[in-house]
């Protein structure tokens, strides 16, 4: 309780812990939704167990487009009651759960005629408005001529675009917000348990009484007794509704999104664009110094584990995007690539992907099981509530109401008053004011464990390399406190090189291993290993992605 660290040493007491416990709730899968679920069961006063069979956000939570929105797009459907519910959750997230982490964007809305384009947009952008209720972190939608469109996006082709209208929404790092979700709940006292993997579930006549969890380090079992399990496991969830015998109320079909990133000067644009495309839209974010772009919809039928982009899905995105850009990027720019699956919850077979439903379900198929699925990241507080409400029906203790709407996430106490001591603190830890700015976007006011390290060690004030922002502090962190267990899991998830750097960062595979091997007590063959294994997996991302030039 209280100490929020996930390492090694906290990993083998949970694991024990496993054995030894009978939890309220086990969960299973640490993306968004498992996170979310842990948190709130834990904070109702529950014991809760959460166990991850790769890494926090290792399957679609680490590769969405990073956006906390109402989703502008399903004002078209009428989905009225999502997009408020999931504007709602974007005030709370931006200015009191995680302010460190979510931040405002402003995107422009381009309109190619003058008159009813602009009418129409602008009423949806009205009514966008005023479905987020009283509660305002963001400032309104304003309407913009061509000229002063030419002013903040001179990338935007004059010839096709009039104008345009200019809103917000708000962005996160994805992967980095669910292990920081992970290690509130860990704080409050839940068990948590990455690379390890529910194997079945263990049934009491047809109630769910517990799982087996396999260790994947060690290879033992574990026999985990717990009054519900709750899966939430995305786009496995049908092959472990298969596996554990169990009929669900659903399906999940997956959908295949690709974004790519650009270097800053790709685009001369100060704001992020938002254009319709005929199946979905497409967003040109602005990420760092960077352009993060995507995003396509196919239906995927492969194996979810490691879904990757290939040519066409680039092609695409970049057609797209020169729909409305000038100069026209091209796949010689392209730094970096990432797909994701959307867990799409469906009720009839053969529906077209985009047409399927982005809300939610919570099923409990049979009594000690529940299961959620679906939905969007933005509003995974609200998911993660009902899927705990559903699993109180199997708790014989009285359980409390849900407190996550005022519960800041580790790093949010304090985040506003350190934005504004800045420059003091980094005059008095010796660093550049845009490093102090970086770290405590990343980390809020638990910027004071990586000060500490760089304290004792200067030389871990550097970065791992000259056009990348991550320090040498930030990668010794992620395995002493971040639960990063592998070179994948700093790369891909704790940093975000893979899509960042060119050539995946292959060349920092060895710098990074070699700073982590003696907090996870790594002889030669187990470095050895970690970096084969990212080596395999940029192959293959390459190999699928074949003659993009840079990556
Ligand atoms: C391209 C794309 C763009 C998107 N953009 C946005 C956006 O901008 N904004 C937004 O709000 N939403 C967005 N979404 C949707 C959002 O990302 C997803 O709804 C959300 O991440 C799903 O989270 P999850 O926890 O359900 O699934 P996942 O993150 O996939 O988590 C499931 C976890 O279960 C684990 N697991 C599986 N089997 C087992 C087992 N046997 N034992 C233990 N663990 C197991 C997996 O390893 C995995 O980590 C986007 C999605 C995609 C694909």
């Amino acid at each position: 309780m209280f100490d929020s660290s996930l390492n090694p040493q906290q990993r083998a007491e949970d694991l024990s812990r496993l054995a030894k416990e009978h939890f309220d709730v086990l969960v299973i899968g640490g993306g968004i939704n498992g996170v979310g679920v842990a948190l709130d069961a834990v904070t109702r006063g529950l014991t809760v167990a959460l166990v991850e069979g790769n890494d926090f956000a290792s399957g679609t939570s680490s590769r969405s487009s990073k956006l906390i929105h109402g989703g502008l797009r399903y004002l078209e459907q009428y989905d009225f009651k999502l997009v408020r519910e999931a504007l709602h959750e974007r005030e709370l997230l931006v200015s009191s759960l995680a302010p460190h982490l979510v931040k405002p964007v402003a995107f422009l809305y381009p309109l190619h005629e003058k008159v009813k384009e602009r009418t129409y947009v602008g009423a949806g952008l009205a009514l966008y408005d005023a479905l987020r209720g009283f509660k305002r972190a963001l400032p309104g939608h304003k309407h913009l001529s061509q000229k002063t469109i030419s002013e903040i996006a001179p990338s935007l082709r004059t010839d096709v675009v009039t104008g345009a209208i200019r809103y917000f929404d708000a962005q996160v790092d994805d992967a980095r917000h669910t292990m920081m979700i992970a290690r509130t709940a860990k704080r409050h006292g839940a068990a948590i348990i990455t690379h390890a993997k529910v194997d079945s579930l263990i049934k009491k006549g047809k109630r769910v009484t517990g799982a087996v969890v396999a260790d994947l380090d060690s290879k033992k079992k574990i026999n985990v007794k717990a009054s519900t399990v709750i899966m939430c496991a995305g786009v496995w969830s049908d092959q472990l509704h298969k596996s554990f015998g169990i009929e669900p109320g659903y399906e999940v079909k997956m959908s295949k999104g690709v974004h790519i990133t650009l270097p800053g000067n790709a685009i001369k644009a100060d704001e992020g664009i938002i254009i319709k495309t005929a199946v979905s839209v497409l967003f040109i974010i602005p990420w760092k110094d960077q352009w993060m772009i995507g995003t396509t919809d196919t239906e995927y039928l492969g194996d979810p584990n490691e879904p990757l982009a290939d040519r066409s899905d680039v092609q695409y995105i970049i057609e797209q995007a020169n729909r409305v850009l000038s100069p026209r990027i091209s796949t010689e720019q392209v730094i970096g690539v990432f797909a994701g699956l959307r867990p799409l919850v469906a009720n009839k077979k053969d529906v077209d992907t985009t047409k399927l439903s982005r809300e939610h379900t919570v099923d409990r198929p049979v009594p000690g099981f529940v299961s959620l699925a679906g939905g969007k990241y933005t509003t995974y507080r609200v998911m993660a509530k009902d899927a705990v409400d559903m699993a109180t029906n199997d708790i014989t203790k009285l359980t409390n109401e849900s407190v996550t709407s005022k519960l800041p996430i580790i790093g949010a106490d304090g985040y506003w008053a350190l934005t504004q001591q800045v420059d003091a603190l980094a005059a008095r830890y010796n660093l550049k004011s845009e490093t102090l700015v970086h770290l405590l976007n990343r980390y809020g006011s638990d910027i004071s464990d990586l000060l500490e390290l760089i304290s004792e060690d200067r030389k871990l004030a550097t970065p791992v390399s000259r056009d990348l922002p991550y320090l040498k502090a930030e990668i010794v962190y992620s395995v002493m406190s971040e639960g990063a267990q592998t070179v994948a899991d700093v790369m891909e998830r704790r940093t975000r090189i893979w899509f960042e750097a060119p050539n995946f960062g292959l060349d920092l595979a060895q710098s990074i291993a070699d700073l982590i091997a003696p907090h996870l007590k790594w002889k030669a063959p187990q470095k050895k290993a970690s970096i084969a294994e990212y080596v395999k997996l940029v192959e293959c991302a390459k190999e699928s992605a074949a003659n993009l030039t840079k990556i």
